[in-house]
């Protein structure tokens, strides 16, 4: 059966034979729950599944995958639904929403954590800090450790502690055949190193293993300046991160100050650039370690101090929420210029609305320990990667919106290093995914074709089997 044709014959006969062995819920376009569960993050979005299945456990997983292959049907894993170009829904098919599966669980001793594949970073930090412990996550606490993982992960710990994917170290996966295996560097180690940067192109991830590091209250926040000051304070900025020690993770951004209460009234509306912190270190050594940061320029807004770990990853979670329209576009830059500065500084001001936003975060570090063939991630010898999102909660400004990023993007790409982080890319082509994985892309396709040769999970930054 086609995924078109699913729509008009999910009949009772065939729901039966999916329900028989699945005690989650199943959703079809008349039930309560529906209207959320199809719905990602990203509005532009807008499409309808003929069947969303929540499963419990990894035997419902790997039911709805046996289903899905048994009956043709266009496939979507939503983890965290973030994704921008909305792969964690689809129109006719198949989803497999795995929200019902967020469990975590902490085994201090051996400082790890074990999450479920639905759980965000919010449920991860939430388990964790609990007892004093963190793995690189993301910037806001909402997204999915799955995806964000599978694809890479990038966030305030990664100086330190290196990308997600490198603090993973088991991950249990439902195959396109049904079968669960255990990827880590002993067991099936060419999936295990296909899943840390080649997304969701393998199985349901059904569940997780990190690594953990003590991190607990750090000092960090956003430290705001005009606008006008960026071209020198992104200047500051790239000197100065190439020194700091590992321990700082700080990354350089443009935005409108929203209309806040933490904002000053006069500030509401201005253009600004900001540094964002997260210092691990000694608290009684965090004023010292950023004095320089606080004498760039000077300070609009500074709000940067003590502050728990989780609570810096949920900073930013009011401010997008789910359910805004975005378009992004992004790079890795291997350095970055003067050339490239004058380029931010041009267009970075003329963010447009207090949504969108340039993010500019460094990937040194730990992440530049590992060899780049290590993983599937391939870009380790970058020193940054810069995303620019056009963000708003009126599609209709979208055309605008859109219009600056991609003026933006264009006049950076040619001083870029080529490729995009692939959880950063909208559907740019074939050519771009290759371009990613550099000469990581064959040993990725190998481990597709051993492990799903039916291309069965496509919605993703697919790397076809053939
Ligand atoms: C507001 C926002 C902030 C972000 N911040 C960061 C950031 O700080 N750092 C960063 O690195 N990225 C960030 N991202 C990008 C993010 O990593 C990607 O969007 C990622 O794909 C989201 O994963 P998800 O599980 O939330 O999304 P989903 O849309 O549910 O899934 C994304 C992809 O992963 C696959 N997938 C998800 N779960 C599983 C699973 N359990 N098993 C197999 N495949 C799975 C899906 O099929 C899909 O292809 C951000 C995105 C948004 C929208």
């Amino acid at each position: 059966m086609s995924a078109t044709a699913m729509r008009s014959t999910v009949d009772s006969a065939l729901l039966a034979s999916l329900s028989a062995g699945f005690r989650g819920r199943i959703l079809q376009s008349e039930d309560d729950g529906y209207t959320e569960a199809r719905a990602v993050y990203n509005a532009m979005h807008d499409r309808r599944p003929a069947l969303i299945v929540q499963p419990v456990d990894t035997a419902d997983v790997v039911t709805a995958v046996a289903f899905a292959g048994d009956h043709d049907l266009l496939l979507s894993v939503k983890g965290g639904g973030h994704n921008v170009n909305g792969f964690g829904t689809n129109d006719d098919g198949l989803v497999i929403d795995l929200s019902a599966m967020r469990g975590a669980f902490v085994d201090p001793n051996a400082r790890t954590a074990t999450v479920g594949g639905g759980a965000t970073w919010g449920d991860f930090d939430h388990a964790t800090h609990a007892f004093g412990l963190a793995t690189p996550g993301g910037i806001l606490s909402t997204t999915g450790v799955a995806g964000l993982t599978l694809g890479g992960g990038i966030g305030y710990l990664n100086r330190q502690y290196g990308l997600s994917s490198d603090n993973l170290l088991a991950a249990e996966i439902v195959t396109a055949d049904g079968g669960i295996v255990t990827a880590s560097a002993d067991e099936q180690p060419d999936l295990f190193w296909a899943i840390r940067g080649g997304g969701g192109n393998f199985g349901v991830v059904t569940r997780l293993t990190f690594n953990l590091h003590p991190v607990s209250t750090v000092y960090g926040g956003p430290i705001f300046f005009p606008a006008e000051a960026s071209e020198d304070v992104l200047a500051f900025y790239r000197d100065f991160i190439r020194s700091a020690p590992r321990e700082l993770g700080a990354f350089f951004a443009y935005h409108e100050a929203p209309p806040e209460p933490f904002v000053p009234e006069e500030l509401h509306g201005q253009k600004a650039c900001a540094i964002v912190v997260c210092y691990t270190g000694p608290l009684d050594r965090a004023e010292a370690a950023i004095r320089p940061i606080r004498a760039a320029a000077p300070v609009a807004l500074d709000l940067c101090g003590p502050i728990p770990y989780p609570a810096l990853n949920s900073m930013f979670d009011a401010l997008l929420p789910a359910g805004l329209h975005h378009y992004w576009k992004s790079d890795f830059v291997r350095e970055l210029s003067d050339a490239a500065i004058e380029v931010h500084a041009s267009h970075g001001p003329q963010v447009p609305n207090f949504l969108s936003l340039m993010h500019l975060y460094p990937l040194d570090g730990a992440v530049q320990d590992v060899a780049k063939d290590a993983t599937g991630f391939a870009y380790r010898d970058v020193d940054f990667t810069h995303i620019i999102a056009g963000i708003d909660s009126d599609r209709s400004n979208m055309p605008a919106r859109i219009a600056w990023v991609r003026d933006y993007w264009a006049a950076l790409h040619p001083l870029s290093a080529g490729g995009a982080y692939s959880n950063f890319m909208m559907e740019e082509g074939q050519s771009r995914i290759r371009t990613t994985y550099l000469d990581n892309y064959p040993k990725l396709v190998a481990a597709k074709r051993r492990w799903d040769p039916s291309n069965l999970f496509r919605m993703n930054q697919n790397i076809p089997p053939a």
